[in-house]
């Protein structure tokens, strides 16, 4: 299928009660591991992109690489953008051709979040892709960006009303409800009535940044309460690495980089698989497909 905007599924995602897994890449290989692991599962998928990924490799390698997975399978695949400060990195990826992409004012002060989120708002409607948005401040630590525990604050309610208010085409919505990028210490602790207020108020989409380490309880209760796009990056990452290093512990001769990157693909592909079927998105391809007619 050619690459798909994600806001029409995450809609239908949060109307049926499961998740969509976003998945963060770090290159050809840990994408394709994405998308095949969601093919094997009947299931949507969104590929993301940390804005550091992207000036690595460049705008159009990576379009080209997801566009070209994306076009030998028959699930729903959107190209991402997570955590972009930069409204000119952001009209890059959309030139370039990622079908959706997160505007992150979260560090500015919420008047000046909301002006540049409006802008946006404006660029992507304009250009036809879905937009994320943020307020509050998620922590840990996500690209160059570290957020500690004390600078870490949940959204405020009243902000979220007002910050989605003249954006009511937007694709999915993050306001921070105590979920942490990276590795947790302890348990998480969500704000589970704050995600129940904004729900029961805001019908766009929640985002669950910070999927790494949350509970199975922890996932579906988010995903019941609205939350339709799951972020995992953390894992992926540590997958990628452990997944070379280990086979070069167990076989110490083994020299052909193809078995190493085999056996990459093998492990990032079944943590794919064995989040979608926590998130409840497996089998659910046609009930995404059936919506992508509709406006971004
Ligand atoms: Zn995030």
């Amino acid at each position: 299928m050619a690459l798909v905007s994600m806001g029409p599924m995450l809609k239908r995602a949060r109307a049926q009660g499961y998740g969509i897994a976003a998945y963060n890449m770090i290159d050809y290989n840990s994408a394709r591991a994405v998308v095949e692991g969601a093919q094997a599962l009947d299931a949507p998928v969104i590929v993301q992109v940390s804005v550091k990924t992207v000036k690595h490799w460049g705008y159009t390698p990576i379009a080209h690489w997801v566009r070209d997975l994306a076009a030998t399978v028959d699930v729903p695949v959107a190209l991402h953008l997570d955590h972009c400060t930069d409204l000119d990195v952001l009209r890059r990826c959309i030139d370039a051709g990622w079908t959706s992409v997160m505007f992150d004012g979260s560090s500015l002060p919420f008047e000046e979040n909301l002006d540049k989120s409006l802008k946006a708002y404006a660029m992507t409607e304009q250009a036809g892709v879905g937009l994320e948005a943020e307020i509050g401040a998620i922590g840990g630590v996500e690209d160059d960006k570290h957020v500690n525990e004390d600078e870490a604050r949940l959204a405020n309610f009243d902000e979220c009303v007002r910050f989605v208010r003249d954006m009511p085409n937007l694709a999915v919505f993050a306001p921070a409800i105590g979920t942490a990028h990276g590795m947790y210490k302890g348990e998480a602790k969500i704000a589970y009535d704050l995600l129940e207020r904004i729900t029961a108020s805001i019908s766009i989409p929640i985002a669950l940044h910070g999927g790494t380490g949350l509970t199975e309880e922890q996932f579906h209760r988010c995903i019941a309460g609205g939350c339709a796009k799951v972020n995992i990056s953390t894992m992926h990452k540590m997958l990628y690495i452990n997944s070379f290093v280990k086979l070069k512990e167990q076989k110490p001769n083994l020299e052909e980089p193809l078995t190493f990157i085999a056996a990459q693909n093998e492990a990032m592909k079944e943590d794919v698989k064995s989040v979608i079927k926590i998130f409840g998105s497996a089998g659910k391809a046609a009930d995404a497909r059936s919506v992508l007619t509709q406006r971004h």
